[in-house]
């Protein structure tokens, strides 16, 4: 997986990864490879323990409640998980990489998603990280939206609240005599 200009893949495998945690380090390479990410080298248990910790400091990038705040959680994020930027042709075209060569899996997924999500944020918005919007719901999501106001993880989400949120308005109100 390369990062996009919008780190929209990486920001995507980091929400789904965080909303249902791997178990084994054979699943997280299998659904990082089906997240488009080649992984080339071993994924060992290691690994896995790492990014379930990344996943903790991420979401807590998610539920930081303004700005400046997500923002210097995310600088911590970058000061431990990216290096200086460089450019490679590992893969036959010029590109970045934003960490040293030969680094675990679990370094390279970490700088992964600490630098697609600082792309997405600055590309689209610092508000595109968030919860789903049906309390007992909480998915994370990444909001890649047309117009930024993503509120549910699903449909579903939606369909349920917007359920929800008629009955509420159908139900008669006690005392508001009406004549
Ligand atoms: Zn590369
Ligand atoms: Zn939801």
């Amino acid at each position: 997986m390369h990062l996009n200009p919008y780190g929209e893949s990486a920001v995507h495998l980091a929400a789904a990864l965080a909303n249902r945690r791997p178990g084994t380090a054979e699943e997280l390479a299998d659904r990082c490879r089906a997240a488009g990410l080649v992984v080339d080298g071993p994924v060992r248990p290691a690994d896995l323990a790492r990014i379930l910790a990344l996943l903790d400091t991420w979401e807590s990038v998610v539920d930081a409640t303004d700005e400046r705040e997500r923002a210097e959680r995310l600088n911590r994020m970058l000061a431990a998980d990216a290096a200086h930027p460089r450019l490679t042709d590992h893969t036959g075209g010029w590109h970045l990489h934003y960490r040293d060569d030969h680094q675990s899996f679990g370094a390279v997924l970490s700088t992964l998603i600490a630098v697609g999500t600082a792309f997405h944020l600055v590309g689209r918005g610092m508000h595109r990280l968030g919860r789903c919007a049906v309390a007992e719901c909480a998915t994370v999501f990444a909001d890649t939206t047309r117009t930024g106001r993503k509120r549910y993880c699903t449909q579903r989400c939606a369909n349920r609240d917007a359920v929800r949120r008629h009955r509420r308005a159908a139900r008669p109100t006690n005392g508001s005599a009406r004549a």
